[in-house]
């Protein structure tokens, strides 16, 4: 793998931003790509708008990629007597992925925290076999109510702590859910060079709890062409059939045709597949029958729709701490992204 810029993938999956709580990791990529920007700028929302003028663009056409920066996460709703807290889920948590988790409490500082829920040596039969809910989970601090009440409020919001990891030609993480989306829009950005239409990258905000950023965004900017960037399922792992898998690792780009939010425009889908196989890219196609994405937003909120789809990046593990993707996946994005937003108007878009 050659510059596969694994340190930056790393500060970015280990920032935090759950949804409605995206300041620190809004900054983080604002600082990355505010120099290669024409304008960069922020909606009320909080939603980064970077900015770059097509330069062979007489019907002043334009492109909006959207790549959301929040994570799933948890915002806190008590805080009980002994001090453990209570929260509230942003985003959708599989609750048995809780058990045994790290978590970063943001209060007035950043605290540590454990999800504390029932021993199996307490539990009764009947117990043991019923599925966990959320709210059978707190967050212990290992500190007395009174200490906890100086750093922490309700409403703070929560992450979950883990350390980026390189597993063979994997990448391992939290949020790799989307900030390995953030990553190929950073990295197409900084390869832009000569690109027809005017370009808008935008860097959403609560995409976890309903597309709401994204929205926003393309409202405002009415895009003629969208394209959505996040993670998809790859259930290519033991006990999954073939039809099961929805994308595999290593198996390249996924060019997506539909998820539970949108039906992509079949232009756009021919239009990437094209655009893959001409520049000798490696892509597989993605169908997820459950689960939205930005690319809704993009498709419908704009004046007058726009020809949108979207380039998935195959995820296993999805939503959970130890999220996993593979390096030359997030290669073959970056390219696919970069070539489609070089080569879009050669594409015969009346057909
Ligand atoms: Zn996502």
């Amino acid at each position: 793998m050659t510059n596969f810029n694994t340190q930056l993938l790393k500060i970015l999956c280990e920032t935090p931003g759950a949804p409605g709580f995206e300041k620190k990791i809004r900054d983080v990529i604002a600082k990355e790509v505010k120099s290669y920007a024409d304008k960069l700028s922020f909606d009320n929302m909080g939603n980064i708008i970077f900015y770059k003028k097509g330069n062979d663009n007489p019907d002043k056409k334009s492109v909006m990629v959207a790549a959301h920066m929040d994570e799933i996460g948890f915002i806190i709703t008590h805080i009980e007597d002994n001090g453990f807290l209570r929260f509230h889920t942003l985003g959708g948590f599989d609750p048995k992925t809780l058990t045994a988790q790290r978590v970063i409490v943001h209060g007035k500082k950043d605290l540590v925290g454990v999800m504390g829920s029932k021993p199996v040596h307490v539990m009764t039969p009947e117990e043991k076999n019923k599925i966990p809910k959320t709210t059978d989970y707190f967050i212990d601090l290992g500190m007395t109510k009174s200490a906890v009440m100086e750093v922490v409020s309700v409403g703070d919001p929560v992450t979950r702590k883990s350390e980026l990891l390189e597993l063979g030609d994997c990448v391992n993480c939290k949020s790799i859910d989307n900030r390995v989306s953030v990553f190929i829009l950073i990295e197409a950005i900084k390869k832009l060079d000569r690109i027809p239409y005017d370009f808008y990258g935008v860097f959403t905000v609560q995409e976890e709890v309903g597309l709401r950023g994204a929205n926003v965004a393309a409202h405002q900017i009415n895009p003629d062409f969208g394209i959505a960037l996040d993670t998809t399922i790859a259930y290519d792992v033991p006990g999954a059939q073939p039809h099961e898998k929805i994308t595999s690792l290593g198996e390249g780009a996924a060019i997506k045709i539909m998820d539970a939010s949108t039906i992509c425009d079949y232009r756009m889908v021919a239009f990437l597949k094209e655009t893959a196989s001409k520049n000798k890219i490696k892509w597989q196609p993605e169908i997820l029958t459950a689960g939205g994405t930005d690319t809704a937003g993009l498709q419908r909120m704009g004046k007058h729709g726009s020809i949108s789809g979207a380039i998935s990046i195959p995820t296993r593990h999805l939503h959970q701490v130890i999220e996993m993707a593979h390096k030359d996946d997030i290669t073959n994005c970056v390219n696919l992204l970069s070539y489609a937003l070089a080569e879009i108007n050669q594409f015969n878009w009346d057909h």
